[in-house]
């Protein structure tokens, strides 16, 4: 087994996030078996409580666990599913630790940061690739070396380099920041310079350098950060921003950094197979076809708060060759906003995703409505379909206060409501229906025929949901349930009338890959194209590109 792993200098949002992802899918395509893990060196346990206007989405895997959204931008790169375990934070390497010890674990011995903490780090660390088998594992720091917080860490993983044999075993990739300053724009590489100093004053010496900036380096500069950095110029690397994240592996791969690797790490050298990135981004730039697609939130500020989202509209273009131009509506805003709101009858598609608390619903309830009674393509997620499901109750069935009593705790008719009784709200994290969990899908339903198949797994994260007290009446009005779980839960509902009236109790956007877009996400742009190009196509056939993972 052994380790890249990737630290950050400087500043952070450098994007180590996607030099991680590019470097495991830069491996991967030469057949070598990796896998990632993104250290948090927050003292959250997981990411589950996390507000996304601080630290962006909370992603979810199939097992359940609330992780950080690098662990998103991994699964999308590599096409494959990662367990929680490959998240690990300072709350969950202590609170292990601090079990053992209460265990009696340590025989009595003092429990320490080193060696305890550290070799716990190390123990996770280890485990992540025999568990997975992975010839490679990859490991993102979080943070900026220089942190108190990451301290810990970054000692374990310079005492591993040790254990696994030194350099041949473990190579460190460093990113920072190349700013060009001043009137004749020249590139500066001392924050570099110092971020370095700093790496190899807690023992670590970077073996490449990735080097953020709005420039490319001219070899000149890139001999210069070599002297002074102690790297050989060859793995000093260049990464100005690219068209889109799914650009840069190709754009290090042009630097030779895939080669580098592995001959640094005595790798077997296979030539790189691209071919199906490079179609993803050809049809991704010659995209001519665009549409609009009204986002209806309330993180707005904040597009980190939707990256799936988005990541999933990326691979709609990159494999539907239509451009999606997401614009985006506050729910607040909108409910007050005449103009808002016939701005948001002019899109050509309208998403209503997740979220929690009261605040925009009934800008999203109106948006909702917007799109069943004006006949937009419309796909509503988790607490956007909660909202369409009381949307259709209240204009429908007219049950005038009709509520989700997560909302309203007390509305006369929660059509949206606590199906278990789930004690402890209050312990937040615990009380979710969380993860992979499987929904069969009706037959000739128009999730059917986007899916192709009757029963499929979706990733799950809500605790609300659809009353069957109204079921009766609300499918009698049409409201027609096509997807349900195996106990019978609500899990999907459709408007047949409509071309495209689509609500998902689960989350689509978190099994969306380059690669394989969602169908879901591809179904509602190629019904918004048929709108915009005045086809209407109800039940089209959409290719079926995405086959998600079954999870016994
Ligand atoms: N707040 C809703 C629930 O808990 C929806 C959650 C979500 O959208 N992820 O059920």
């Amino acid at each position: 087994m052994k380790f890249v792993v990737v630290t950050g200098g400087v500043i952070s949002g450098l994007g180590k996030g996607i030099t991680t992802s590019s470097l495991a899918r830069i491996l991967k395509s030469r057949g070598i078996t990796v896998t990632v893990v993104k250290i948090d060196p927050y003292l959250n346990v997981d990411a589950g409580t996390m507000n996304p206007y601080q630290h962006g989405e909370v992603f979810v895997l199939d097992d359940g666990m609330e992780v950080d959204l690098d662990l998103g931008n991994y699964e999308r790169f590599l096409g494959e599913s990662l367990p929680g375990t490959h998240n690990i934070t300072t709350g969950k390497v202590y609170r292990a630790v601090i079990e053992k010890e209460r265990r009696g674990d340590y025989l009595g011995n003092t429990v320490q940061i080193i060696p305890h903490i550290t070799g716990e780090v190390k123990r996770m660390l280890r485990d992540a690739g025999q568990t997975t088998g992975a010839e490679v594992v990859l490991v993102e720091v979080g943070g900026t070396v220089g942190d108190i917080e990451s301290m810990p860490f970054l000692e374990a993983l310079r005492e591993l380099q040790q254990e696994v044999g030194g350099k041949e075993n473990m190579a460190f990739v460093h990113t920072t920041l190349v700013p060009v300053v001043g009137a004749v724009g020249e590139a500066k590489t001392k924050p570099t310079q110092h971020s370095v100093r700093e790496l190899r004053s807690i023992g670590i010496a970077p073996d490449m350098l990735m080097a953020r900036g709005p420039a490319l380096l001219t070899p000149e500069l890139k001999s210069k950060i070599s002297l002074f950095c102690d790297v050989p110029a060859e793995a000093v690397i260049s990464v100005p921003d690219q068209v889109t994240v799914y650009h840069v592996p190709l754009h290090l791969e042009g630097q030779g950094v895939g080669d580098y690797l592995v001959k640094r790490l005595k790798l077997p050298s296979r030539t790189p197979d691209w071919e199906r990135w490079k179609q993803f981004l050809s049809t991704y730039d010659k995209a001519t076809r665009e549409i609009h697609v009204g986002f209806v939130g309330k993180y707005i500020q904040l597009k980190d708060a939707y990256l799936s989202h988005l990541e999933a509209f990326h691979h709609c273009q990159g494999n539907l060759g239509t451009k999606v131009t997401v614009d985006w509506f506050d729910a607040e805003e909108l409910r007050k906003s005449p103009e808002l709101q016939q701005r948001l009858r002019e899109q050509d598609a309208i998403v209503i995703p997740g979220g929690y608390g009261v605040r925009g619903i009934e800008g999203k309830i109106l948006a909702a409505e917007t799109a069943r009674t004006h006949g937009i393509p419309f796909l509503g997620i988790c607490l956007g379909f909660q909202l369409a499901t009381v949307e259709f109750a209240r204009n429908v069935l007219k049950l005038k206060d009709a509520n989700s009593s997560e909302l309203d705790p007390h509305t006369p008719h929660p059509v949206v409501t606590l199906l278990d009784t789930q004690e402890g709200i209050a312990n937040m994290g615990g009380t979710q229906r969380l993860g992979s969990q499987r929904v069969l899908l009706s037959e000739d339903s128009l999730l059917h025929h986007i899916y192709g198949r009757r029963e499929v797994f979706e990733r799950h994260r809500h605790r609300f949901e659809v009353n069957p007290t109204y079921l009766e009446r609300l499918t009698q009005a049409g409201y027609t349930v096509t997807g349900t779980s195996p106990d019978g839960r609500v899990e999907a509902f459709e408007v047949p009338e409509h071309p495209f009236y689509v609500g998902v109790q689960y989350h689509p956007e978190f099994l969306s890959r380059p690669e394989s877009p969602h169908p879901l996400f591809a179904g509602l742009v190629q019904a918004a194209v048929a709108r915009r190009e005045g086809v209407i196509a109800p039940k089209q056939e959409v290719p079926r590109v995405h086959a998600p993972k079954v999870v016994a």
